[in-house]
This record gives structure tokens, C-alpha cells and sequence, in this order.
């Protein structure tokens, strides 16, 4: 990490303030900590959380938006995950829809597809995401897309739908590079976990630096994808700081002025304040 940032907030130890732009504090294995979880994010300099229900039943949603209300830098992500697509009916539509009345819901998802796992059918999993567009364009809220060996027919599906005015983020982004750029002449921002730490990520590594730096963010998706050095450990929203530096280093560029970069972007696309030194 550099020392200082000029163009942004500056957390305690002059590390630059960064943002986890997708992590799952109400999973069960963090939701007991969150408290200490977020207490060693702000400590690591990792001063904007945003939390993603979403997997499982709505209670994921109820509790993720519950922490974000306790806890004034943390925003809500209220949806169906693609693994739960089956259960996206209008009942659970509505209950998404009477959750995103709470100021600290900042958008809808995650959805999207996931062709890897198919943990519900591929017409159950075109179905929700088209609904969650429909829902993010009437709530006025942006939507978090998970993509997993699915790019074609997610864009397909975006481009007949429509993206949402307030956009998009794919989160934890694997595609190739070609994917990517469909995606950010959609309108979408681009965010990458850890993966990109990993050494076998060639491919990704090379996409994390032809993205426009106005359409690029970072993630941690903890408790999943811990990065280098802690691979194959819980991961945690502090650990988003390993991630950002490993994509300045890639892109050659000045940690803060990279860590300030993305923090707008977040702010821009989530329509949090960007938090003062
Ligand atoms: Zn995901
Ligand atoms: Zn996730």
C-alpha cells in the first residue's frame, strides 16, 4: 500500500479508504462476527462495506439489511441469487420490493446466471434475472449481477431487457477480456475478487488491466475466494486491501490514487457519499 492519497479519503495510517463492493455478512459463518468484521475492515482502511443477501431464503435479505442498519458505512443488496432462481415467485418479489424501502438497500441482486453450478434450471435462472432488471428499473436502483460461464446469454438477456438508468456492477467477473468490454459498453462496472491475486488467473489478470479505470471495482465476496496469501481461508471484507493492491501493481498504478478511483465509482453507481477522511 503507498502511503497517501491525495485525491480521496485517507483512512487512520494514512492507507487509503477502500471499499468492499461485495461481501455476504449475513452468510452464517460471518454473521455472528459482523461487528468484528467490520471493525477490522475500518482498521485495514476498508471504510465502505456493501453486503449482499440474496443466497437462500429471504431471511438472507432481512438479516444482510438488519447489519446494514446497525452499522452506518454499510449498505444492503436485497434478490435471488442464481442459485435460488426457482424460488424467485411474485411473494418473493414483493418481500425484495418491501425491503428496498430501507435507505441502505443501494441495489438489486445478486442476480444473474450460473451455467457452472446450475443449481437451478437455466430457464428458472433467465427468468429471475429478467424480473430483478424489471424490479431494479422500477425501484430506480442499479442491479449486482453474478455471471458464471454464462457472459453470452446474460448480455443477450441485458440488452433485450434493458439495463437499468442507475447500471450495473458484474460482480466477481471471470469472463475473458472481449466479455468484459461487452459488458462495459453495456454500461456496467466490472468488479474482481481475489482471484486476480491467484497466479493461474493469466487471462483475468490481463482483463483487470485493459479495464477502464471509471468502470472498475473490488470485492472480497467473503466468506467465498479468499485472496493470496490467505487462499483457501475464510475470507473476510478487510482482506479487499490484498486486492486492490495486486491490480494497482498489475495496471502500474499509485495505490491511493487507484483506491480513491474505485471508491468514486462505488459512490457513483451505489449512491452512498463517499466517506470523509
Ligand atoms: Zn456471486
Ligand atoms: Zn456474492
Amino acid at each position: 500500500m503507498d502511503k497517501a492519497s491525495h485525491t480521496g479519503a485517507a483512512a487512520p495510517g494514512g492507507l487509503p479508504a477502500l471499499v468492499d463492493t461485495h461481501c455476504h455478512l449475513a452468510d452464517e459463518r460471518l454473521r455472528a462476527d459482523a461487528a468484528a468484521l467490520i471493525a477490522r475492515a475500518d482498521a485495514a482502511g476498508v471504510r465502505v462495506l456493501v453486503s449482499v443477501g440474496a443466497i437462500g431464503s429471504i431471511q438472507t435479505d432481512r438479516d444482510t439489511v438488519a447489519i446494514a442498519e446497525r452499522h452506518q458505512n454499510v449498505y444492503a443488496v436485497v434478490g435471488v441469487h442464481p442459485h435460488n432462481a426457482a424460488d424467485c415467485d411474485q411473494r418473493r418479489l414483493d418481500g425484495i420490493r418491501g425491503l428496498a424501502r430501507s435507505k441502505k438497500v443501494v441495489a438489486i441482486g445478486e442476480t444473474g446466471m450460473d451455467l457452472h453450478y446450475q443449481h437451478s434450471t437455466r430457464d428458472a435462472q433467465e427468468q429471475s434475472l429478467r424480473r430483478h432488471l424489471r424490479l431494479a428499473r422500477e425501484l430506480s436502483l442499479p442491479v449486482v449481477i453474478h455471471c458464471r460461464k454464462a457472459e453470452p446469454i446474460v448480455a443477450q438477456i441485458v440488452r433485450e431487457e434493458g439495463l437499468p438508468p442507475a447500471g450495473g456492477a458484474i460482480h466477481c467477473f471471470t469472463g475473458s477480456t472481449p466479455e468484459a468490454m461487452r459488458f462495459v459498453e453495456l454500461g456496467f462496472y466490472i468488479s474482481f475478487s481475489g482471484i486476480v491475486t491467484f497466479k493461474n488467473a493469466g487471462t483475468l489478470r490481463d482483463t483487470a488491466c485493459l479495464i477502464p479505470e471509471d468502470r472498475l471495482l473490488v470485492e472480497t465476496d467473503a466468506p467465498y475466494l479468499a485472496p493470496e496469501p490467505y487462499r483457501g481461508r475464510p475470507n473476510e471484507p478487510a482482506y479487499v486491501a490484498l486486492t486492490l493492491g495486486a491490480i494497482a501493481k498489475l495496471r502500474n498504478a499509485q495505490p491511493g490514487a487507484l483506491a480513491a478511483r474505485i471508491m468514486a465509482n462505488a459512490a457513483a453507481l451505489f449512491g452512498f457519499s463517499v466517506p470523509h477522511p
